[in-house]
């Protein structure tokens, strides 16, 4: 499946961006013509997934996907533009290192980062780097997140405003409460 864009922007290539849900919805990077990059964390979450590890070792092993860590200019400069946005702290350890590895792959490419995650297509914005839904590639996926508060477990809709805990203080977490995806196979591949 081609990706309905440019392929290249002046001499720059485009290059994707994948976390971990890419691979557990099932994107394929042998799909696309771009080169994918994902960081150290994503392989560590999803290396109990038996179907989306697999897609992701053959991805590895050919070549067609690369493990990059970012540089810590990166990491900082994500870390601040994620306090702008008020997304700090819902962004995890591995959220952060997806957006600074886009950061420092901007340097000499055009990278598009593939994520359902609210919160890192915002910091995205923030930063100037595209970010695409995994329907996009034609995967249909309706994440449930709820937030919470870690120091007394209150739960708080999507329509709460605030970031920390009306009772407590502390700062609120976010967590999956429900993932459903739809796989669309017509384009044979797979
Ligand atoms: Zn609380």
């Amino acid at each position: 499946m081609a990706l309905k864009m440019e392929k290249t922007v002046g001499s720059r290539k485009l290059v994707l961006v994948l976390d971990a849900s890419a691979f557990i919805y099932g994107f394929n990077p042998l799909s696309v013509e771009e080169a994918s990059y994902t960081v150290p964390a994503v392989e560590a979450e999803i290396i109990g997934n038996e179907v989306a590890y697999t897609r992701f070792s053959i991805a590895l092993n050919s070549g067609r996907l690369k493990i990059l860590s970012p540089n810590d200019n990166a990491i900082k400069e994500v870390k601040e533009s994620a306090k702008r946005t008020g997304d700090a702290h819902i962004l995890s350890e591995t959220d952060l290192q997806l957006l600074a590895l886009a950061l420092q792959l901007r340097e000499e490419n055009t990278p598009i980062i593939v994520t359902d995650d609210y919160s890192i297509q915002n910091v995205a914005r923030y930063l100037g780097i595209k970010a695409v839904p995994l329907a996009t590639f034609g995967i249909k996926s309706i994440i449930k997140w709820v937030r919470y508060c870690p120091a007394c477990r209150r739960k708080y809709q999507e329509s709460y405003m605030g970031d920390t805990c009306e009772v407590c203080g502390a700062k609120l977490k976010r967590k999956c409460l429900k993932k459903i995806s739809i796989i669309n196979h017509n384009s044979g591949e797979g």
